[in-house]
C-alpha cells in the first residue's frame, strides 16, 4: 500500500489523481490532502477517502470547514503550516505536488526536506526554484516523478538511455486556442476564447498559460531542471493534436516518443505507480488518427512569452521567479478583466526589464524575489490602459 498526500486535490490534477487512486484502492491511500477555496468539493473528498489530514490554505476558512466535517475523524488544519503537516505527514511515502503558482513551493520543499517521494505537477516550483531544488532532492535522496505530460513522455523516452546521449529534447505544443488567429487579433480575444483550450480541460491558470504559450516557456525551463539538459537542446515543436506528447532524439539520429490519447490521468498513474503501469481508463490510441498528425515551428512573434521564458532561463539566477510571478499577476489580471491578453506578455516583459538579475541561495530568497515580481507587475498593471 502506498500512502499518498495530495497537495491541491480539488484542482484538475488533484480531482483526476482522486480517481486513479479510487480505482486502485489496493494500492493507494491518501493519508492527507489540501485545497484553496472550494470547500464544498473539499469536504465531499474528505468524506469520500476518509484522510487522516486535512487543511485549507487560508486559517479563516478552518472554523467553517471544522464544523462541515463534524463527526469525521480527521484533523483539519489551515494555513502554510497546515499544508506543510500535510505534505510530511509520517505516514506519506509520496506527496502529489498539484497546488497551482509559486504558492506550491513551501510545501514541496518540505516535502523533500520530510524525505517523501514527490510527484510533481506544480511546474511553478522548478520554474522558480530549480536549482535548489533539485539540490534538495538529491540531498535528502528522493525521487522526484514528472506528472506534466510533456516530461512525462520525456521521462519515459529516456528511461534505459544515458543522459549524455541526448542530442535534443523535443517538447510538443497543441498551441492552444489561438494558434490560427492572426497576431492582429490577439489584442481582442476574449477570457472566454482563452479559457477554450481545443484538446485539454484544465485549471484556469494553465489554461491561459497555454493561449499565451507561456506554459511551454515555463515546460522548457521546468525540463532544464528535471533532465539536467542545457536550455539550448529543449526545441519546441507545434502539434496541434496533442498525441504526441514529447520525444528525446539521441547523437545517433533515433527519436524516441511518446504517444497517447491526451488525458492526464495517463501521467499521472505513471508517476503514481511508477516502475509499474496500471489501468487509467484512458481511451485507447487510435491508429487511424496518426497520418492526421503535423508539426510545425512556433512563431515566437505573435506567442512573445514562449521567448520570454527563453530569455529568463538564459539571465538565470532570479529572473524567471520573477518572470513567473509577473506572470500569475498578469493571468490573474486579465481574467478579471482589466488587462487584455496581449497585455499579460507586455506586463512580464516590462517587469523583467526592470529588473536586475541576481543569485537565489534558499528558498526564502526566491520567495523574496517572487514577491518583488508580483509587486512590480501588479504595478504595472495599474497603470495600463485597457
Ligand atoms: P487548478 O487551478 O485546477 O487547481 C489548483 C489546486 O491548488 C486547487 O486544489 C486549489 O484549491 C489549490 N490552490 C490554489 N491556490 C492555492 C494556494 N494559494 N494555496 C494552497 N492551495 C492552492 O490547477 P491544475 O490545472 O490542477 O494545475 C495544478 C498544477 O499542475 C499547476 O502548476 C499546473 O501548471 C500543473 N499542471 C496541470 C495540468 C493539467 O492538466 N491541469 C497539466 C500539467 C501541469
Ligand atoms: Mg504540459
Amino acid at each position: 500500500m502506498k500512502n499518498i498526500t495530495i497537495l491541491g486535490s480539488t484542482g484538475s490534477i488533484g480531482v483526476s489523481t482522486l480517481e486513479i487512486v479510487s480505482a486502485h484502492s489496493d494500492r493507494f491511500r491518501v493519508v492527507a490532502m489540501t485545497a484553496g477555496k472550494n470547500l464544498e468539493l473539499f469536504v465531499r473528498q474528505i468524506k469520500q477517502f476518509m484522510p487522516r489530514i486535512a487543511a485549507v490554505a487560508s486559517h479563516t476558512d478552518v472554523p467553517r470547514l471544522k464544523e462541515m466535517c463534524s463527526g469525521l475523524d480527521v484533523t483539519i488544519l489551515g494555513g502554510v503550516e497546515g499544508l506543510i503537516a500535510a505534505a510530511t505527514a509520517d505516514e506519506t511515502d509520496m506527496v502529489v505536488a498539484a497546488i497551482v503558482g509559486a504558492a506550491g513551493l513551501v510545501p514541496t520543499a518540505a516535502a523533500i526536506r520530510a524525505r517523501k517521494d514527490i510527484a510533481l505537477a506544480n511546474k511553478e516550483t522548478l520554474v522558480t526554484a530549480g536549482h535548489l531544488f533539485m539540490d534538495l532532492v538529491e540531498e535528502f535522496g528522493v525521487r522526484l516523478f514528472p506528472v506534466d505530460s510533456e516530461h512525462s513522455a520525456i521521462f519515459q523516452s529516456i528511461e534505459g538511455h544515458r543522459c549524455e546521449d541526448i542530442h535534443k529534447i523535443i517538447l510538443t505544443a497543441s498551441g492552444g486556442p489561438f494558434l490560427n488567429t492572426p497576431a492582429t487579433q490577439l489584442s481582442n480575444v476574449t477570457v472566454r476564447d482563452a479559457l477554450n483550450h481545443p484538446n485539454w480541460n484544465m485549471g484556469k491558470k494553465i489554461t491561459i498559460d497555454s493561449a499565451t504559450m507561456m506554459n511551454k516557456g515555463l515546460e522548457v525551463i521546468e525540463a532544464r531542471w528535471l533532465f539536467n539538459t542545457p536550455v539550448e537542446k529543449i526545441g519546441v515543436n507545434i502539434h496541434p493534436q496533442s498525441i504526441i506528447h514529447s520525444m528525446v532524439e539521441y547523437v545517433d539520429g533515433c527519436v524516441i516518443a511518446q504517444l497517447g490519447t491526451p488525458d492526464m490521468k495517463a501521467p499521472i498513474a505513471y508517476a503514481l505507480a511508477y516502475p509499474e503501469r496500471i489501468a487509467t481508463g484512458v481511451k485507447p490510441l487510435d491508429l487511424t488518427i496518426l497520418s492526421g498528425l503535423t508539426f510545425f515551428n512556433p512563431d515566437h512573434d505573435k506567442f512573445r512569452c514562449l521567448e520570454l521564458a527563453y530569455r529568463a532561463i538564459a539571465s538565470g539566477e532570479s529572473m524567471p521567479a520573477v518572470m513567473n510571478a509577473a506572470n500569475e499577476i498578469a493571468v490573474t489580471e486579465f481574467l478579471e478583466g482589466r488587462i487584455g491578453f496581449t497585455q499579460i506578455a507586455e506586463t512580464i516583459e516590462r517587469t523583467m526589464d526592470a529588473h536586475t538579475a541576481h543569485k537565489l541561495k534558499s528558498i526564502e530568497e526566491v520567495l523574496k524575489a517572487d514577491l518583488w515580481g508580483r509587486e512590480s507587475a501588479r504595478e504595472i498593471c495599474r497603470e495600463m490602459v485597457y
